[in-house]
């Protein structure tokens, strides 16, 4: 017989460990209080255009994992998608990340990479040996005037902080290539859904072995009723935020419809402090293979999460941390609770990260009940 184990959250964590655990005999159900699958993952056409949203902002599949990609291929048709991002910035528009063609296009030259990487030399700031800030990190590698340009009024909006404050990890997220290679990401496999990540999600939870219960809240009292728990929300949320709670930036999405192709690509950032939204994505150019007359956006902006709004960035400063430590250290003490994904360890995690950690969490799972070892409370170590 297997054990009972719940998934609290319905999301990429949730679903990835469900199902390898069903496969494995375990009785599994999976909990999440909204309506749908999928997390902030989740896609659903919009009735009135036909368009296949991103309803919780834009997400785009991209690894150097080759089982994470074999394994998302098994329970959807993963169609080409190449990330091709622009800036708008001082009155003009740019081609991120940062390459050659924008290097040219902001200096107004002609410069070949071996030119190019000599002039961004001389721009950058050598006395920055060990940087440790976002802004620092930027210094280093661009120098000001792209710094000002691309980052500066952009982390102030997206982050509500300076980039003096701000781990350089973030900025390292972003490639600065000597070539004309616009793709965001340098990842072997990239690519979207044929239909949507909902659909997927669904897939991965589709087994006899697998129970799924929407709009239900779960209460941490009922964590009895199970053999195990798996918890994706939020780490201070199962313990009810009684010693206060962690940070996050929470995104509102100005929603508005258009005919034809308003913007003429899938994401336009805005790079300028004095203009509000941090980026507009277009939601059809995320389906590029797809044809509808119409088109929705999102005027995206950032501000502080409240007690009511959806967490999506973990701000992890040292304030946060130091509370992070503290539910940290209280959960390690759990035996039958395993706390994962973005929320449950309160990291900043892209969606392949997400899987592979899931699928590393059901192998130590299955792995200390074959053993009969206790099951650790985290698999990865949040701090
Ligand atoms: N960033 C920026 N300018 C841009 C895009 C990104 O300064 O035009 C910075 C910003 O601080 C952001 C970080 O780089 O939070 C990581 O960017 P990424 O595109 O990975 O953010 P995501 O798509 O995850 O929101």
């Amino acid at each position: 017989m297997g054990d009972r184990v719940l998934m609290v959250g319905a999301g990429l964590s949730g679903a990835v460990i469900g199902r390898r655990l069903a496969e494995a005999g375990h009785a599994v159900t999976v909990m999440d209080a909204r309506p749908h699958v999928a997390g902030n993952c989740h896609t659903e056409r919009d009735a009135e255009t036909g368009v296949m949203m991103h309803v919780y902002g834009p997400h785009i599949f991209h690894t150097d994992d080759e089982g994470v990609w074999d394994y998302v291929n098994r329970f959807a048709n993963f169609l080409p998608y190449k990330n091709r991002v622009k800036s708008t910035t001082q009155g003009q528009v740019f081609s991120l990340p940062i390459n050659l063609h924008t290097i040219n296009q902001f200096y107004g030259r002609t410069m070949r990479p071996d030119e190019a990487r000599d002039f961004i030399a001389t721009q950058a700031d050598k006395s920055i040996t060990d940087p440790q800030s976002f802004e620092e990190q930027a210094l280093a590698f661009v120098g000001r005037d792209l710094y000002e340009a691309f980052f500066k009024g952009y982390t102030e909006k997206q982050w509500g902080c300076s980039p003096t404050e701000l781990p350089a990890s973030i900025l390292k997220r972003l490639p600065v290539r000597f070539n004309y290679d616009d793709n965001y990401f340098f990842h072997r496999f990239q690519g979207m859904p044929e239909h949507g990540y909902t659909a997927m999600v669904e897939r991965i939870l589709d087994h006899p072995g697998i129970t799924v219960h929407l709009d239900t809240r779960f209460e941490p009292a009922q964590a009895e009723e199970w053999d195990h728990v798996f918890w994706s929300g939020p780490l201070d949320g199962f313990y009810g935020f009684d010693l206060g709670r962690l940070g996050y930036r929470t995104l509102d999405f100005e929603r508005f419809r258009a005919m034809g192709d308003w913007q003429g690509c899938a994401v336009m950032n805005y790079g300028d402090a004095d203009v509000p939204q941090t980026r507009i994505t277009e939601h059809k150019h995320f389906s590029p293979w797809e044809e509808h007359e119409g088109s929705v956006l999102y005027r995206e902006t950032s501000r502080e999460c409240g007690p009511d709004d959806i967490p999506y960035y973990p701000i992890r400063l040292v304030e946060e941390k130091a509370l992070l430590n503290d539910y940290v250290a209280r959960a390690r003490a759990e035996t039958k609770v395993t706390f994962v994904g973005r929320l449950g360890t309160y990291r900043y995690l892209d969606m392949d990260v997400t899987i592979r950690e899931a699928m590393t969490a059901a192998e130590t799972f299955l792995a200390a009940r074959a053993d009969a070892r206790p099951m650790p409370a985290f698999t990865v170590d949040p701090a």
